[in-house]
Order: structure tokens, then C-alpha cells, then sequence
């Protein structure tokens, strides 16, 4: 066989081949167009999805993924009675424990209720105006609240979205958004359990058809561990230690088990001596902070106990046939995992990315919203 060139094609093959160039070039051209028309929407308008986290707020943008991430903190002056904003987020959160007496380094979201209200408003708009700086149009916002959120801070989470420009702005229940992000059968008709270890609460829900049967939110989760380290330190060898940075001595070494396996690694604390006011340095293995975790760990899992008493059999058949999902960042806790199974007996899965479970689920219900409307909640 040889090849042939263009002009030994017939009449009816050269008709064709424009016929089909034709159909080439104005399908190209559709794509170039709308390609250019989601690159004006984009400048337009970026609709978001907002994990308001008690730790952590982190916000999504369809197409383009996550594009803030910061930690839930805002400082604020106090100046001859009149409260002034001076620093959120990443900065915001250096200042604590360090502020001045007329500087107070705030969490608003701290107990998974919204414990400062003007505070709080302040950092969502903050962070929507932050995402929306290079867009047109009003965006619409699809925002989570934790589960046990009162209609008062349901409408005070929405009041804030709109006052920092939302067009349109929908609300989800935390747990509901775990369990989108983590890719459980939500829909269908069978249990899936979700447990989400925060900063301030772990969220406890089972769901099955769309809809939320259980949820119950206990305020012992990251913070509570560091506040478990810091005792168990200045108990166990009178040194005072900040909640910074026990925070980083459980990111680093800490461990669920208390009999981990291995050689022990040492952790070197710094902090003052509570008898003569100096620092002072003393030295923990891993097993020590597993023994400090270990009440705050006791206290989830009396919560997943309560949990799985307090619903129907069935749904608790289901929820132990398919294992519990962890998410939230204290799922990233060394062998959380194998310390909770071995307390209940229940298979426990931690999701993946844990810490943007919850922004990644609320994002697909944005993306989603003609189909997951039903997952929505009224302000
Ligand atoms: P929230 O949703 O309440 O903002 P996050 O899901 O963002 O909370 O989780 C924040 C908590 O996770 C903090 O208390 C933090 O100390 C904890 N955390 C983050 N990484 C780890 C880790 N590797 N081990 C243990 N805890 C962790
Ligand atoms: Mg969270």
C-alpha cells in the first residue's frame, strides 16, 4: 500500500474531509469559547465553600481547589472601651499567649458553638473578601456549621456571609459534609457512621438516606489533648508548658497507644520550673503522652459508646459491618485508629486528607446543589 496525496483523493472523499475539518474547526472553537467564557466567570464571580472550623477555617473555590487555609484566630485591641480588629488568622494565632493586656488573641469558634459573635463576623468576612478580591459578582456561598449550632448561630453564620458579599448562601451540617468529603453512602439506606476529631469539639453523627439520624458533639478534642499534656507535665515534674506547644509536641510525637512498639523517642519539653521560676528542660518518651491523651481519648470513646447504645440495632449493625470514619485532624493522631477499635471493637477508617474532609464534602454540595439540596439546612 503507499500513501496517497491530497490530490489523488476523489471528489467525494475532499468533500467529505472539509465536511468533517469544518465540524473540527467549530468544535475548537466551542471549546476555545468555553474555555474563555469559565476564565470571565471565574473573574466574575468564584463561588466558595467554607469549613468553619474551630481550629481551622479553609475555603474551597470550584475549579480552582483549596485557596485559603488559616487558622481560626482573630486579635483584637482594646482601646478606651472601643474593640478593634488587628491581626486574623496565621498571625493572629502567633499572638496568642504572647498578647499585651489590652491585646486578646480570640478564638470565636472555640467550643464549636460561635463563643464571640463580632469576632466571628469580623474573620468570615475577612476571609471572603480575602478569596473574592479579584472578582466581579457576588459569589454564592455554601458555608458549614457544627451540627449542635443553635438557629441563632445558624443565622448569625449566615448574616456574616452575606454581609461579606454572598449572593446566595446555603448552609450544611458539619457532619454531613465529613461524610460527602469522605465518601460514604450518605443516600443510600444504610448507616454510615462519622466521627470528626476538631480543635474545639469531636462530632459524633450516623446517617443513612440523606439524612442525619444521630449527632451529638462533646467538647473534649485537640485542644483537650493539649491541655492533657500540659497538666500531665506540670504534674508529673512541676514545668509549666504553653498549649502552643504542647500542641506541637502531640503533632510530632504524640501517640494513642500506650504501649507503642518500637524504640521510644524522646521529646525534649522546654519550659519554666513552677518551684524556682527558671527554665528548665526535661525529657518524655512517646509512651509518657499516650498515658497524658489518655483520658481525652477515654472521653471520645464514651461518646462513640453512647453513640452506637443510643440508635436503632440496625443502623448499628451497619455502622459496625462497614467500620467508623475518622476525620478532622485529630484522626491524624499516631494510631488513633488502633487505640479506638481496641476500647470498642469497632473497625475505625481514617479518611483521606482528614483535615479537608469536611471543605472538600461542603465543596461537592456547592457543586452539586440541584441534586443535594435535600443535604441543606435553613438558616
Ligand atoms: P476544626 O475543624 O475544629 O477547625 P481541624 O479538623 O482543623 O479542627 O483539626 C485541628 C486539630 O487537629 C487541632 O487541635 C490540631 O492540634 C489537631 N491535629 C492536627 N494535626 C495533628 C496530628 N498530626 N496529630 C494530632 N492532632 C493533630
Ligand atoms: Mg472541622
Amino acid at each position: 500500500m503507499h500513501l496517497r496525496s491530497k490530490g489523488d483523493l476523489g471528489p467525494a472523499t475532499a468533500v467529505a474531509l472539509s465536511v468533517a475539518s469544518f465540524e473540527w474547526l467549530a468544535e475548537r472553537e466551542a471549546r476555545v469559547g468555553r474555555r474563555m467564557f469559565s476564565r470571565v466567570m471565574g473573574l466574575v464571580s468564584s463561588d466558595m465553600a467554607i469549613d468553619l472550623g474551630t481550629a481551622n477555617t479553609i475555603v474551597f473555590v470550584p475549579g480552582k481547589g483549596i485557596v485559603l487555609e488559616e487558622p481560626s484566630v482573630v486579635a483584637i485591641a482594646n482601646r478606651d472601651g472601643a474593640r478593634e480588629v488587628i491581626a486574623i488568622g496565621r498571625e493572629a494565632k502567633l499572638m496568642l499567649g504572647r498578647t499585651p493586656s489590652h491585646i486578646e488573641a480570640i478564638q470565636p469558634m472555640r467550643d464549636g458553638v460561635i463563643a464571640d459573635f463580632v469576632a466571628a463576623e469580623e474573620m468570615i468576612k475577612h476571609f471572603v473578601r480575602r478569596v473574592r478580591r479579584r472578582t466581579l459578582a457576588s459569589p454564592r456561598i455554601m458555608i458549614c456549621v457544627p451540627a449542635s449550632a443553635t438557629p441563632v448561630e445558624r443565622r448569625a453564620v449566615h448574616e456574616a456571609a452575606i454581609a461579606a458579599g454572598g449572593r446566595r448562601v446555603y448552609l450544611i451540617e458539619e457532619p454531613v459534609a465529613a461524610a460527602i468529603g469522605a465518601g460514604l453512602p450518605v443516600s443510600e439506606p444504610r448507616g454510615s457512621m462519622i466521627v470528626d476529631i476538631g480543635g474545639g469539639t469531636t462530632d459524633i453523627a450516623i446517617m443513612s438516606f440523606g439524612g442525619v439520624l444521630y449527632s451529638r458533639s462533646i467538647r473534649t478534642a485537640g485542644r483537650t489533648m493539649d491541655e492533657a499534656i500540659v497538666n500531665y507535665v506540670r504534674y508529673n515534674h512541676r514545668i509549666l508548658i504553653g498549649a502552643t506547644i504542647a500542641e506541637a509536641i502531640k503533632k510530632e510525637s504524640g501517640t494513642a497507644i500506650t504501649k507503642a512498639n518500637g524504640s521510644p523517642v524522646a521529646i525534649h519539653i522546654r519550659g519554666r520550673d513552677m518551684q524556682r521560676g527558671l527554665p528548665a528542660e526535661i525529657t518524655l518518651r512517646s509512651h509518657d503522652i499516650a498515658n497524658a491523651l489518655s483520658l481525652p481519648i477515654q472521653q471520645i470513646v464514651g461518646g462513640i459508646q453512647q453513640a452506637m447504645a443510643e440508635v436503632p440495632p440496625e443502623l448499628a449493625a451497619d455502622v459496625c459491618e462497614s467500620g467508623i470514619y475518622l476525620t478532622g485532624g485529630g484522626a491524624l493522631l499516631d494510631r488513633i485508629d488502633v487505640r479506638l477499635f481496641e476500647e470498642t471493637g469497632v473497625r475505625f477508617k481514617i479518611a483521606d486528607d482528614p483535615l479537608r474532609c469536611v471543605v472538600r464534602g461542603t465543596g461537592i454540595a456547592l457543586e452539586n446543589l440541584d441534586t443535594m439540596g435535600d443535604f441543606l439546612i435553613k438558616p
